[in-house]
């Protein structure tokens, strides 16, 4: 079981913002999706997640043929750059929303609420509202939202990005502790290599809407497929 992505074109008018991508993700791994700005990540993820439509192409999630379904019938959690929150519910409403629209148990709901609100480490900010929270509680809230629903996949389109340096180092680690315990397939886009390389099992360098290369990265940095990849990563800083 995977994520398995084939021959994915897509095309904003004469603009080819996607070639014939193709790719796999195994199951339960954390995988960054690094690269340039403006080089494809986030229209990748989008047609994981069911958002936009590629021109041609096939994606297959977890052994479901996915290509066709809706966003809502993918079984896919979503995290973006900027939080959205529903300003006037509480921290635990928020995380519960997911459930209660499927309409699952009261007690059911509180448990899982609970679960998460651990996981995440908010237990004790439940009743706050959002806009008391700081920009990293906030992104944790919207992680346990997303994994609210249990979804097969987790895809994070650089959902630490709007944060100062410190905040990020932090979320990242804390991330990499989160999939170690959880194991949910996940997805992390980012343009920085210092955060893609500390965090992910396996790196997918993307650049102008083709896959350079696809390893771990002590691989990356070993063997560096081509020049893009060697200066790309060389500018760690
Ligand atoms: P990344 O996330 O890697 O920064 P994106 O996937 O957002 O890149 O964008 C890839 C390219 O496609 C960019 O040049 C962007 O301007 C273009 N693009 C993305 N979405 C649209 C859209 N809806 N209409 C036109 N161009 C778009
Ligand atoms: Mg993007």
């Amino acid at each position: 079981m995977s994520i398995e992505i084939t021959g994915i074109d897509k095309r904003f008018g004469d603009f080819v913002a996607l070639d014939d991508v193709s790719l796999s993700i195994p199951s339960g791994q954390l995988t960054a999706l690094l690269g340039p700005s403006g080089g494809g990540k986030s229209t990748l993820m989008r047609i994981i997640a069911g958002l936009e439509v590629a021109d041609a192409g096939t994606v297959v999630i977890e052994g479901t043929e996915a290509t066709h379904l809706p966003p809502q019938k993918r079984n896919v959690g979503f995290v973006f750059q900027h939080y959205a929150a529903f300003k006037h519910m509480t921290v635990a409403k928020n995380v519960a929303f997911g459930l209660e629209i499927r309409k699952r148990p009261r007690a059911e709901v509180k448990a899982k609420v609970e679960e998460l609100l651990d996981l995440v480490h908010l237990r004790q900010f439940a009743h706050r509202l959002p806009s008391q929270l700081s920009g990293g509680q906030r992104q944790r809230m919207a992680l346990a939202r997303a994994l609210a629903v249990e979804p097969s996949v987790l895809l994070l389109d650089e959902p630490f990005g709007a944060l100062d340096a410190k905040v990020r180092k932090e979320l990242r680690d804390w991330l990499r502790r989160l999939h170690d315990e959880v194991h949910v397939t996940t997805v992390f886009v980012t343009h920085d290599q210092e955060e893609a390389l500390e965090v992910a099992d396996e790196i997918v360098v993307i650049n102008e809407g083709r896959i350079e290369q696809v390893g771990a990265p002590d691989v990356l940095y070993d063997e560096p497929a081509n020049e893009f990849v060697m200066s790309f990563l060389g500018e760690v800083t």
